[in-house]
């Protein structure tokens, strides 16, 4: 089984990914992780994304499909399948993906989709709110304080918000996912491979969806 797991930041990709590797075993992929071991371990393409990442700039399709092809050439994805997440991000990476899927003849089985609506992900990504005095953070929705205006671990009555947390900047980071997701997500429902899961539910709502779905893969 070969997955690809996608969702906007919020839609609780994370804890989904856990549960599947869990149950199912797939060995899941995060670019993410996979340029810090890259990096860690100095490949030759870690020490290229390093010097990339170093002068500031953005790693090209081209080295992260490269990474993720030698990636998917180990024997553990050969033998148990893989998951990927955040990759692809571009239609070339898509692409590219395709190519590299066939060449190791280990084709996308399917693409989840968690999918939310994006003003209940502005409310899970902005609600979070930080003690002035100790640091401890809170949630508007999730995890308020047990009594009203008074942090749980101090005492202290005064809290503030992150810039990145703030409505607007969750807006904009939102904003920017939704555009790049959407030729993608296009790209596989074209092909026949998407898969949308309801994911403004309970955490083992949005499960048992994926679990319905990836049965039949
Ligand atoms: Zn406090």
């Amino acid at each position: 089984m070969n997955l690809i797991l996608m969702g906007l930041p919020g839609a609780g990709k994370g804890t989904q990914a856990e549960t599947i590797v869990e149950q199912y075993h797939v060995v899941h992929i995060s670019t993410g992780d996979m340029f810090r071991e890259a990096m860690a371990q100095q490949t030759e393409i870690g020490i290229k994304v390093k010097s990339i990442m170093d002068q500031g700039n953005l790693v090209s399709d081209d080295v992260t499909s490269a990474l993720v092809k030698e990636r998917l050439a180990k024997e553990d994805v050969q033998k148990s399948g893989y998951m990927l997440d955040g990759f692809p991000r571009t239609i070339a990476q898509a692409e590219a993906l395709d190519e590299i899927a066939s060449e190791l003849n280990e084709p996308i089985s399917g693409v989840l989709y968690i999918d939310v609506p994006v003003e209940k992900l502005v409310e899970r990504l902005s609600g979070r709110f930080i003690c002035k005095n100790c640091g401890a953070t809170y949630h508007k929705v999730f995890h308020l304080p047990k009594v009203e205006g008074t942090c749980d671990v101090c005492g202290a009555h005064e809290f503030y918000q992150r810039d990145d947390d703030k409505p607007e900047a969750v807006k904009n980071r939102l904003d920017v996912n939704i555009k790049m997701n959407t030729p993608l997500i296009d790209f596989y429902e074209n092909k026949g491979l998407l898969h949308k899961i309801n994911g403004d539910q309970d955490i083992e709502d949005v499960y048992k969806d994926v679990q319905s779905v990836i049965k039949d893969f």
